[in-house]
């Protein structure tokens, strides 16, 4: 194991801030990306977060946040939305990985967020299992809308923090990991213009540790 000491949810969140903040100065490291890390991490890999984001093509979560192989447990799907398998994995990562931190991941001009307005604005029908992902986005449009958020930004805060709110409502394992502070859940919104992840929402977070050099 690479990490000497396991991080709190804090620090993990500190070390994740901090690679971002490298990513959008244009001053990446690139950590951990060497054959040394690769043969480090063979045997077995501790990741500091596990990282839930959207599909995204430019969401890419080691570059966004400058990071390398064992770092991070990613899973992602289209508009973050999260079903058993998602669950699964991310209760994986928290308990039998002990990742202090997990990150839901939305971001700006979301084109599952678009394809759910569409539906419920213009009726503008979705075909398959795309259907689904626009079913799943459908509770945090409709109530962005019932709080009578318009911006697409606040539309997307609202998903962003739904996210959250369902993984830990859904998951009991994730949910005993943020109560017994072991485990810190995060939402971010990356903006894809210049990279920045800005802080949303957290659960098992100290105050202190959510408000310093977020971006805004
Ligand atoms: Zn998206």
């Amino acid at each position: 194991m690479h990490e000497a000491l396991p991080l709190t949810p804090s620090e993990a969140f500190e070390l994740l801030l901090a690679g971002n903040q490298r990513f959008v100065a244009g001053t990446p490291e690139h950590p951990n990306q060497d054959a040394a890390r690769r043969a480090e991490t063979a045997p077995g890999q501790r990741p500091f977060a596990a990282l839930f984001g959207c599909s995204d093509s430019r969401l890419a979560a080691e570059i966004v946040f400058d990071r390398g192989l064992g770092d991070l447990f990613v899973v992602r799907t289209a508009g973050h939305v999260a079903g058993a398998e998602v669950l699964g994995s991310i209760e994986y990562a928290v308990s039998v990985l002990d990742c202090p931190l997990v990150v839901v991941l939305g971001h700006d001009s979301c084109g599952a967020v678009a394809a759910t307005r569409a539906a419920l604005t213009d009726g503008l029908g979705t075909t398959g299992y795309v259907r689904d992902v626009v079913e799943r986005v459908t509770t945090s449009v409709l109530a962005a809308r019932a709080a009578g958020l318009t911006g697409d930004d606040d539309i997307i805060d609202e998903h962003i923090r739904h996210t959250v709110d369902l993984l830990l409502d859904r998951s009991r394992v994730l949910a005993d990991q943020v109560t017994a502070g072991k485990t810190a859940v995060v939402g971010l919104s990356y903006r894809l213009a210049d990279g920045s992840a800005r802080f949303v929402t957290a659960r098992g977070l100290p105050e202190e540790a959510a408000a310093p050099g977020t971006g805004a």
